[in-house]
């Protein structure tokens, strides 16, 4: 077996990280060997990886990023080509209840990514060995939110985050770019607009609809339901990810999007209407799920009306565009949870009760 190189992937055993491990193995084989290292927190889930977890080009470390001994031994005992740090609480929600944790793990999980791998990395002189690339994977929540149609985020637009969770990730962006200004360290930033797809938790809106509307369970929207967000398939997401990182100029960031803007009450209505056209006749879920389920919950603190990203720069530069429209996306998506019944069955049992409760509850 002849690896070309080695990666480290954070926070693999989640959504996004999951799919791009999945991605990188379909693409590279037995060219690349990725170690994988998580935490397992309750957004991690090891039945993600399940069909790939027994390739011998694989590895999985459970550890915590904020855990600067297991880092380090990581970089000691492997020659790291490229890191991929996706590791992160992820959930607004969740940061408007705690947002302690989004700074521990968002803010100095970063830090410690970073001051390992430049320690590894870095030659006597102050430079670096060469070939080494470390990206930041990021969200555009980091850019704040637009009013005005026909505005976008653009890699020069100013930070301006609202949430803890968003104040979080652009406290690590400014992270890696110090590291870049000071120490020359090589790295990428990616923002990314809101992804969709298989292996999401259902505490975000895609899943959690499609869950509760085969179920019959009521749908959640907050507030008018009109605040807009940009969706791209996670795929897409991690071939960007791969391009940026073969492709793109050291240094810079990029933005990731889908030019897909929709309404959360429009994503509602097309989740319906694609369940009761791919539902067969005879399934009796297909009279559970109706419009009549759609219920407005008090809105979001501090909600961000609209999310909207110029993918501009990356498909100029790198060739980057998406390729699954949202419909096609949105069918694959649906289909996915049909075959997967009991992953969604397993995820949404124990503490995901709880958490529902509180959130749907008022508490
Ligand atoms: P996720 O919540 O599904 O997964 C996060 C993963 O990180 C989980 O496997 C979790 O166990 C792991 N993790 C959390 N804390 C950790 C810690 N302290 N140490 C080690 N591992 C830890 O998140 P996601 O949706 O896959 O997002 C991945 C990254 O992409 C995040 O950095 C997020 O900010 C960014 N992003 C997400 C989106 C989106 O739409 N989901 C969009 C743009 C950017």
């Amino acid at each position: 077996q002849n690896i070309m190189k080695t990666y480290l992937v954070t926070g693999g055993a989640g959504f996004i990280g999951s799919n791009y491990i999945h991605y990188m193995f379909k693409k590279y084989g037995s060219d690349i060997k990725i170690i994988n290292v998580d935490a397992l927190t309750y957004a991690g889930n090891p039945e993600n990886l399940k069909e790939i977890e027994n390739r011998d080009n694989y590895e999985f470390v459970k550890a915590d990023i904020c855990d600067k001994e297991a880092i380090s031994k990581i970089f000691e005992t492997n020659d790291i080509d490229r890191v991929v740090h996706f590791a992160a609480e992820s959930h607004v929600d969740r940061s408007i209840r705690n947002p302690e944790v989004f700074v521990q793990t968002n803010v100095l999980g970063t830090a410690v990514m970073l001051n390992c791998a430049k320690s590894a990395w870095e030659l006597g002189d102050g430079s670096f060995k060469p070939d080494k690339k470390f990206l930041h994977v990021s969200t555009d929540e980091v850019y704040g939110s637009l009013e005005e149609e026909g505005e976008y985020f653009y890699e020069t637009t100013p930070y301006d985050p609202h949430s803890p969770y968003s104040a979080s990730k652009a406290s690590s962006d400014m992270l890696v770019k110090a590291y870049m200004d000071t120490y020359h360290f090589p790295a990428n930033i990616t923002n990314c607009s809101n992804n969709y797809g298989p292996y999401q938790f259902p505490e975000k809106l895609i899943p959690l609809i499609i869950n509760n509307a085969l179920q019959g369970k009521k749908l959640p929207v907050y507030g008018d339901g009109k605040n807009v967000r940009d969706w791209l398939y996670v795929e897409d997401h991690a071939k960007a990810i791969d391009m940026v990182q073969e492709k793109g100029r050291l240094f810079e960031t990029y933005n990731v999007g889908g030019h897909n803007e929709k309404q959360n009450i429009e994503i509602i209505n097309i989740i319906i209407e694609t369940l009761q056209d791919m539902l067969p006749e005879n399934d009796p879920r297909k009279e559970l799920i109706s419009k009549d389920l759609i219920t407005y919950v008090e809105d979001r603190k501090g909600h961000d009306r609209r999310y909207a990203i110029a993918p501009d720069k990356i498909k100029a530069e790198i060739g980057w565009e998406p390729e699954t429209m949202f419909k096609e996306g949105i069918r694959l998506t649906i289909q996915w949870f049909f075959e997967n019944e009991d992953w969604m069955k397993n995820v949404t049992s124990g503490e995901y009760q709880k958490y529902y409760k509180d959130m749907y509850s008022g508490k």
